[in-house]
């Protein structure tokens, strides 16, 4: 566990990954593929961490839905996982994007956010802090079980679905801010996770909002 998410962030959502007990070391996180079976709890979330274990690269197999999963909570499931993959990316940039390394959420010349997550006033913090606190106030939305009952199988309501998209615009901040100012590392995470092309393909197929400022990764 890192001790940046134990400081900065307390208790953030935590990659759930299912190992039986007394699994040996090299063993762990490669458990099979298991049929997908759409009442289990969490197979939704496993059946994509499969595809994406089985190849990062391969977008289209990742982003297809199995049978009979709505579409909404295709989305909602893949936008967990991205939040887990996004808290990795984050840790990764914690030598290079620091208080004074990046004082400010800029994303690229001209486009800087402010946080909301200090109460009734934006506030103007670092992009590290920014990128934290949105983290944490966005797993703290799709975890309010009013919006997001889960295991969910069916349509969500229209408010839930535009705070989906709310959650989509704000947390790919993080990803741009990361691709203008610490690319080097950002393109080292993209290679080995794949997470902004999986990431902008669903938000294209499922027009979930629109990604500001756009970059390009080849
Ligand atoms: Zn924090
Ligand atoms: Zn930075």
């Amino acid at each position: 566990k890192s001790s940046f998410l134990d400081t900065c962030c307390g208790s953030m959502a935590e990659p759930r990954r299912r190992n039986l007990p007394g699994t040996p070391q090299g063993e762990i996180f490669k458990w099979k593929s298991s049929d997908f079976k759409a009442d289990g709890h969490y197979s939704v979330q496993e059946w994509i961490q499969d595809k994406i274990r089985s190849d990062p690269t391969d977008i289209k197999a990742i982003c297809k839905p199995p049978e009979h999963v709505h579409k909404h909570e295709w989305i909602y499931e893949h936008i967990r996982q991205i939040i887990i993959e996004l808290n990795a990316l984050v840790v990764s940039l914690q030598a290079s994007c620091t208080g004074s390394s990046c004082p400010k959420m800029t994303a690229g010349e001209g486009f800087e956010f402010l946080s909301a997550c200090y109460g009734a006033q934006p506030q103007m913090v670092s992009a590290v802090d920014y990128a934290c606190h949105n983290i944490d106030f966005h797993v703290a939305i799709i975890n309010k079980t009013k919006n997001f009952p889960r295991p969910n199988h069916d349509a969500l309501g229209k408010k839930a679905m535009k705070e989906l998209s709310d959650v989509a615009k704000r947390l790919y901040r993080i990803i741009a801010h990361a691709y203008f100012h610490h690319k080097e590392e950002f393109m080292g995470f993209e290679f080995a996770t794949g997470l902004y092309k999986r990431f902008a393909h669903l938000n294209e197929t499922y027009k979930l909002t629109s990604f500001t400022p756009a970059i390009k990764v080849n």
